[in-house]
């Protein structure tokens, strides 16, 4: 993970050069791909735990393509930020998002990634605030999920973005938080709504002391700032015990269940709910 990596000297290495080539190989894919067609929205319910009850979906990304196959959000996105070619693909994720959503109970919410480019120009806050309003969801229905890295390429427009999101109605949650290197007083200044805990403070949370400190600390710091916390990659009942004591509430993550299709969603919206869990 990002944290293991920090004040270690980079070392290039024929990983790297791999790295570089497939990188190139996705970058002129991306470009002549039908995204439209192979792009697909991936949704994983996020759970009340003291409700069992799932509150919302995050959507995430999913390219499905005819000469690579599935690839990765991870592989595909930072491409498509470098090249350009985000700003196309958020639109047509979001629209796809918003149609799913439109299915679901009032009181399900959608967590949605921006990317930074979305938030760094006026005109992509624009056109954002377009798709919503033309969806015919509440935006008030809606969290938009922003991380520290995003808003470090031009915290001034990215935090003129968000308030103009904000001011629709939309939630504002800080996504991989304790990751960044953003400091509190910035983090301060954005309306926000929600904090994501990075899994990669999770794992072994009922064995590990740090994560343990780190989890709590995060946690009351989200109390103290009166906003909700939602803990992702909660994998083992003995993680999410632990959470549990610890007073969290909200919980994301493949102990209850991995992204799945949205044709998948609507068994986590009924009293199944509850027999999920036998
Ligand atoms: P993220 O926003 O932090 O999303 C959470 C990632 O953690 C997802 O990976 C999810 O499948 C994975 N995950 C959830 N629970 C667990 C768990 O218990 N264990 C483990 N090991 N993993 C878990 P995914 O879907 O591969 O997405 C990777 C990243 O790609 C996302 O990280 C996000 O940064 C980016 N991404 C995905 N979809 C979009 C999108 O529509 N727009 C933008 N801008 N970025 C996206
Ligand atoms: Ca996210
Ligand atoms: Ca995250
Ligand atoms: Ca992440």
């Amino acid at each position: 993970g990002k944290r293991s990596n920090r004040g270690q000297v980079q070392v290039f290495t024929a990983e790297h050069v791999i790295a570089i080539e497939q990188n190139n190989q996705i970058e002129q894919v991306l470009s002549r791909a039908d995204l439209e067609a192979e792009l697909t929205v991936f949704f994983q319910p996020i759970i009340d735990v003291r409700e069992e009850r799932t509150v919302a979906f995050e959507a995430l990304a999913r390219w499905n393509s005819p000469e690579l196959g599935r690839v990765s959000p991870d592989a595909f996105i930072p491409v498509a930020e470098r090249t350009g070619q985000i700003g196309t693909l958020t639109c047509i994720l979001l629209k796809k998002a918003l149609a799913a959503a439109g299915a679901w109970p009032d009181d399900v919410r959608l967590s949605f990634n921006l990317s930074t480019h979305d938030i760094s120009s006026s005109d992509g806050v624009t056109t954002i605030v377009g798709i919503i309003m033309s969806s015919g969801i509440d935006p008030r229905r809606l969290d938009l999920e922003i991380t520290e890295t995003a808003m470090m390429y031009d915290f001034v427009q990215a935090k003129t973005s968000i308030d103009v999101l904000k001011l629709l109605g939309c939630g504002i949650a800080l996504d991989d938080f304790g990751t960044g290197y953003s400091s509190l007083s910035q983090l301060h200044a954005l309306p926000l709504t929600k904090l994501k805990i990075d899994r990669s403070f999770v794992s072994d949370l009922h064995k590990n002391p740090a994560s343990y400190k780190i989890v709590k600390s995060l946690l009351a710091l989200s109390q103290d700032m009166g906003i909700g916390c939602v803990v992702e990659g909660i994998e083992t009942s003995e993680e999410l015990d632990a959470l549990k004591k610890l007073g969290g509430v909200l919980v994301q993550g493949y102990y209850y269940s991995p992204p799945v299709a949205e044709n998948e969603t609507g068994k986590f919206l009924s009293e199944s709910d509850a027999a999920r869990k036998a």
